[in-house]
C-alpha cells in the first residue's frame, strides 16, 4: 500500500521518561491520517504528530459521528514489537462506522497503516512489565456545513501513546440504579464517543459516593448488569464464571472479554455468557458463593474488583484470597509480553 510519509526532524523519544508513564498524556513521533470524500479513501499519510484545523462547523463537533478503538502493542525480549489481536478490532471498528452510518476504513489502511506507523516510532514502545504502546486508531466526520446528516467525508487516524499499568489499583464499583448507558436497538455495542459523554455524569455522581466507576444495568428493568465504564465484567462462583450476553447489542463486545473466555476455559472452568442479575450477585455473595468480580479491557487487562456497592448495600472482597483473576492476568499478560507461547496465533507482529 502506498503511504506517504514525512519524517519529524527530531525524534521525542529520549525526553520522555517511559516508566510508570500516566495514561493517555503523552503521545509518539507520528501520527496517520487518511481523509474520505467524493466517495473515496485517499492514500494515508504518516507525518509528525501536530494539532488539527478544524472548521467551527466541523460535523463531528455538533452532531457525534465518532468512533474509536483500543489497542496495545509490546516490545519483546528479543527487540521485536507485536500487536495483540488487531483483526478483532479492525471488525469492531467497521462495524462501530456501519451503526454511525460511517464509511468501512480499508483493511490495508487500518492495518498495515497501524503496522507502519508502529514501525516507524517503534522506540515509543516501553520495554518494562506491564508497559506497552496503546494504539488509538480513530474517525470522524469532516464535512463543514451546520445540518443533521451523515457527513459525507472523513478523517481516519491513528495516534499512539506509551503507557504503564493502568487502573493498577483495585477498584470499588457502583452498580447504576437509575442511569443507563445502552437501550436494545442502539449503539451500546459501538465504541462511539457520545457513550462515554453519556456516561460521565453517573460516573461522576459515583465517584462522590466514594466509588471508581460505574457497573451499568439493563436499561428495560434495571435488573441485570452490563458492563463498566471501558470493561466488561466477569463473575467467579464456585465452578462457572459468568458475564453478561451480548444479544441484546448493548454491551460492548471486548477483545479482552474473549480472550479471558478462551483462558478461563483452557483452565477447566466452564463459562456461561448470559443475563445476570442484581439480585443473584447479591445472594451468592451472601452465600459465600460469589468468589471473585474483575473487570477486563484493553487499557486495564484485568481489574480487581474489592467493592460492589448497590442502594445501601455493599460488598466486599478479600482479593488476598483470589486465585482466577491474577492467574488470568498473569496468563494473558505473559503471552502478550512474549513469556508464553502464541498458542492462538493472538500476535500480530510488527
Ligand atoms: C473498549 C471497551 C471495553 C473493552 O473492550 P476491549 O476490546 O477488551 O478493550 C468494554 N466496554 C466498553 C464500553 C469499552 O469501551
Amino acid at each position: 500500500m502506498n503511504i506517504r510519509v514525512t519524517l519529524t526532524e527530531k525524534s521525542r523519544a529520549q525526553e520522555l521518561n517511559m516508566q510508570n508513564i500516566p495514561f493517555g498524556k503523552h503521545f509518539s513521533d507520528h501520527m496517520l491520517i487518511a481523509i474520505y470524500e467524493n466517495g473515496q479513501w485517499g492514500t494515508p499519510e504518516i507525518k509528525p504528530f501536530q494539532p488539527l484545523s478544524l472548521s467551527p462547523a466541523n460535523a463531528a463537533i455538533h452532531y457525534g459521528q465518532s468512533i474509536f478503538e483500543g489497542i496495545k502493542a509490546y516490545r519483546h525480549a528479543d527487540g521485536s514489537s507485536h500487536i495483540f489481536r488487531p483483526y478483532d478490532n479492525y471488525r469492531r471498528f467497521n462495524a462501530s462506522a456501519a451503526r454511525l452510518q460511517m464509511p468501512a476504513v480499508p483493511e490495508d489502511i487500518f492495518i498495515e497503516g497501524m503496522r507502519r506507523l508502529i514501525d516507524l516510532d517503534r522506540n515509543w514502545i516501553p520495554g518494562f512489565a506491564d508497559h506497552s504502546l496503546y494504539v488509538r486508531p480513530f474517525m470522524f466526520a469532516m464535512d463543514d456545513t451546520i445540518g443533521v446528516k451523515p457527513s459525507e467525508s472523513y478523517a481516519f487516524m491513528i495516534i499512539l501513546s506509551p503507557t504503564g499499568p493502568y487502573y493498577a489499583a483495585p477498584m470499588k464499583i457502583y452498580v447504576e440504579e437509575y442511569f443507563v448507558r445502552a437501550v436494545p436497538g442502539g449503539i451500546g455495542f459501538a465504541k462511539a464517543a457520545g457513550n462515554y459523554a453519556a456516561a460521565m455524569h453517573a460516573t461522576a455522581e459515583a465517584k462522590k459516593k466514594g466509588y471508581d466507576q460505574v457497573l451499568w444495568m439493563d436499561a428495560i428493568e434495571h435488573k441485570y448488569v452490563q458492563e463498566c465504564g471501558t470493561m466488561n465484567v466477569f463473575f467467579i462462583f464456585e465452578g462457572e464464571a459468568v458475564t453478561p450476553d451480548l444479544k441484546e447489542g448493548t454491551i460492548l463486545a471486548g477483545v479482552t472479554r474473549d480472550s479471558v473466555i478462551e483462558v478461563l476455559q483452557d483452565m477447566g472452568l466452564k463459562v456461561s455468557e448470559r443475563p445476570i442479575s442484581i439480585d443473584e450477585i447479591i445472594s451468592s455473595y451472601q452465600s459465600g458463593k460469589l468468589k471473585e468480580v474483575f473487570g477486563t479491557g484493553t487499557a486495564a487487562t484485568i481489574s480487581l474488583i474489592r467493592e460492589l456497592g448497590y442502594k445501601d448495600i455493599k460488598m466486599d472482597f478479600d482479593i488476598k484470597q483470589w486465585e482466577i483473576a491474577p492467574r488470568v492476568k498473569q496468563l494473558l499478560s505473559d503471552i502478550r509480553e512474549g513469556k508464553a507461547a502464541d498458542t492462538k496465533k493472538w500476535l500480530f507482529k510488527v
